[in-house]
């Protein structure tokens, strides 16, 4: 399709960055560019506007750019998901396995009510780990998750298998 296409097109793949013999996906173009900005963010809009979407949860840090974004137009609230110690109240907190080492995801204690519909909303999906950590916290706080969204699927690491066979729908706009 178009988007697809275009977002192909507009993303810039670094090689060897962070580390070598990774294939870094840098969406970066794609946000400068005030067409294609506009493209990824209806192409979201549309899929969330009669979801009755209470908060969009935005995963630390690229989902801090789309979330809020998507929670201004449908008039819905947002949700940091942050990476450890940065959130000055109570938080909850969830630990999940990387490639090497472990990594952990929290939220604020108040930050949904339970029943409050909930979308999750990263950049990328590549093993799936940081989306599944933070539907539990949600899930945890008694949110409504209905699904995770994001603008790139990695499919050959796995992520968007690993979440349909957890049971959380997926909504990508481009793989690779
Ligand atoms: P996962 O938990 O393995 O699915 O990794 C996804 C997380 O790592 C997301 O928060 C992404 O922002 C980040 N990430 C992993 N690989 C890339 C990449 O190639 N480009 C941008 N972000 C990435």
């Amino acid at each position: 399709s178009r988007i697809r296409s275009h977002i192909r097109s507009h993303i810039r793949t670094v090689q060897d960055w962070p580390q070598p013999g990774v294939a870094f996906r840098d969406i970066t173009p794609l946000l400068s560019a005030p067409a294609s900005l506009r493209l990824i963010v209806d192409a979201l809009v549309a899929r969330y506007r009669d979801q009755r979407v209470a908060h969009f949860a935005g995963l630390e840090a690229r989902g801090f750019i789309l979330a809020p974004l998507l929670a201004y137009e449908l008039g819905a609230g947002f949700i940091p998901v942050r990476k450890q110690g940065k959130l000055p109240y109570r938080t909850l907190s969830q630990s999940y396995d990387l490639e090497y080492g472990q990594a952990t995801l929290e939220v604020h204690v108040d930050a949904c009510a339970p029943g409050e519909r909930v979308v999750l909303i990263d950049d990328l999906i590549a093993t799936g780990g940081t989306m599944l950590a933070a539907r539990t916290l949600l899930e945890r706080l008694g949110g409504e998750v209905l699904e995770g969204g994001a603008i790139i699927d990695l499919p050959a690491l796995g992520g968007s298998a690993r979440l349909r066979a957890a049971g959380l729908p997926l909504f990508t706009l481009c793989d690779f």
